[in-house]
């Protein structure tokens, strides 16, 4: 669910360095990728892989629909995004007007309710004891509780430990800031086994 979490804990040769959880680590839904679904005149399910950044194993794949009107009144308008485990999350969709025409579509955080360009599928919980890592159903960044990875000056390196030990004057570099975890779109299972997932069989059988 999240990529190098476990490193983010322990680090410094052990020494205890905080629990953080970046927003570039955990599974990423971003209201672009919804309105591409949107935008498919057939409202078929579409199922959404995050793969790993090094490879084509899923780390995680949900199965996301355009939630179907039980009324002819002013329905709110929502997709459902099932997880593996069959539950459904529905996440009702803001349309806001642009100041230069079109409008732009926001998400509704599941937790908190507010218009977000983009909602994670992981976050920072506690089991009364420890932070842990907990499964968020499409929350906002400050709901999850996610940092940006350049807080706290996470993305300066020094100088190298020979550097250091030589007492040369190195300068701190900043590293590059890491992309956000996008997920990739298929039409069906068959579509994304053509792109070379692996573990698809499974992805197909639990969704
Ligand atoms: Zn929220």
């Amino acid at each position: 669910m999240v990529e190098q979490a476990k490193r983010q804990i322990w680090r410094n040769g052990g020494r205890f360095y905080g629990y953080r959880i970046n927003c570039e680590q955990v599974p990423m839904l971003g209201a672009c990728t919804v309105r591409a679904i949107l935008d498919d005149p057939r409202m078929i399910p579409y199922l959404v892989v995050w793969k790993s950044r090094k490879g084509n194993e899923v780390k995680q794949a949900v199965r996301l629909a355009r939630s179907v009107p039980r009324t002819n009144l002013s329905e709110v308008e929502s997709v459902d995004i099932k997880w593996p485990d069959g539950s459904t999350v529905r996440v009702y969709l803001v349309w806001r007007r642009q100041p230069h025409g079109g409008c732009a579509l926001l998400l509704r955080c599941s937790r908190c309710g507010l218009p977000q360009r983009q909602l994670y599928g992981a976050g920072v919980g506690d089991d009364g004891h420890f932070y842990v890592v907990r499964r968020a159903n499409w929350e906002c960044r400050e709901c999850a509780r996610l940092r940006y990875s350049s807080e706290g000056g996470a993305l300066v390196m020094r100088g190298g430990p020979i550097s250091r030990l030589l007492g040369l004057r190195v300068p701190d570099e900043s590293s590059p800031r890491p992309e956000p975890w996008l997920p990739y779109v298929f039409a069906s299972p068959l579509d994304a086994a053509d792109a070379g997932l692996a573990r698809l069989a499974e992805s197909r059988k639990r969704l």
